[in-house]
């Protein structure tokens, strides 16, 4: 699949409709024409084959020939929630957790984190997940939720099958001996640049959010995020290994 395009609404009575930049992108860039096949996803997980009925510039339908739920997604639904880093570094980690197979990204305030998140890089993040999803052909668009402060986010630990947090005076656990891998829903926690104060350490593990160390060394934070996504896709079999060519 070498282009898709996103449309939120997905199919009415068998024909989807792209419009804005989506429909710029068919008819302009590609210069698709009717008759033509595309594919689309919704961003919840269904993809559809498309053949194009009307292409115009501000507006393309197609009819839907076939659809595909779940189709290279992991079976896991991981949320990264990570401190508002400073500059480029937010979107890097949270376009990269997003091409790693994140569900829901969440732009964490903490004590000492610096960075401030205004609407416009809010909006930024959200294109970031956008073409993230895109760009690795993923079927799920990754939600980024509105900066959320360590106490909301500790007493909605519980909402998640399991919840764990990166912490760098954590010195007993690696993310192996922690993860649960029968939770169905996994809550990953990382600092920023200043790392976590103490206290809201002992906030999060009093919620039931365990701690854990990705090894002797100090990463930067946006490397500990990715880090920390990868190790965890990796350990619940959900990255790496056999690519199977999927049956149409
Ligand atoms: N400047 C801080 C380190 C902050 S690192 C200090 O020197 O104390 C930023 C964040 O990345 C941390 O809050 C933690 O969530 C994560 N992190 C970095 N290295 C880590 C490690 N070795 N183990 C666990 N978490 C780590």
């Amino acid at each position: 699949m070498s282009e898709c395009y996103y449309s939120p609404a997905g199919p009415r009575d068998g024909r989807i409709t792209l419009g804005g930049a989506e429909a710029r992108h068919v008819s302009r860039v590609m210069r698709h024409q009717r008759g033509d096949k595309i594919v689309v996803v919704d961003g919840l997980g269904t993809e559809f084959d498309v053949v194009l009925e009307a292409v115009r510039p501000n507006e393309v339908v197609g009819r839907v020939l076939a659809a595909a739920t779940g189709r290279r997604e992991p079976r896991h639904s991981v949320t990264l929630a990570l401190a508002v880093l400073k500059g480029d570094k937010l979107a890097l980690a949270c376009e990269q957790a997003a091409e790693l197979g994140i569900s829901r990204f969440i732009p964490l305030k903490t004590e000492r984190t610096i960075g401030r998140l205004s609407a416009a890089r809010l909006e930024r993040l959200q294109g970031v997940a956008l073409a993230a999803m895109k760009s690795c052909t993923r079927t799920v668009l990754t939600v980024i939720e509105p900066v959320q402060d360590l106490a909301r986010l500790a007493s909605r630990a519980a909402e998640y099958g399991q919840a764990l947090v990166a912490y760098e005076d954590e010195y007993e656990s690696g993310l192996d001996n922690v993860l649960d891998r029968r939770a169905s829903s996994l809550l990953l926690v990382v600092g920023p640049e200043g790392g976590f104060a103490p206290d809201e350490v002992r906030v999060l593990n009093s919620a039931g959010v365990k701690s854990f160390s990705l090894g002797p060394r100090r990463l930067r934070a946006e490397t500990a995020a990715t880090t920390v996504v990868v190790s965890a896709m990796q350990l619940l079999g959900d990255l790496g290994g056999r690519n199977a060519p999927e049956q149409p």
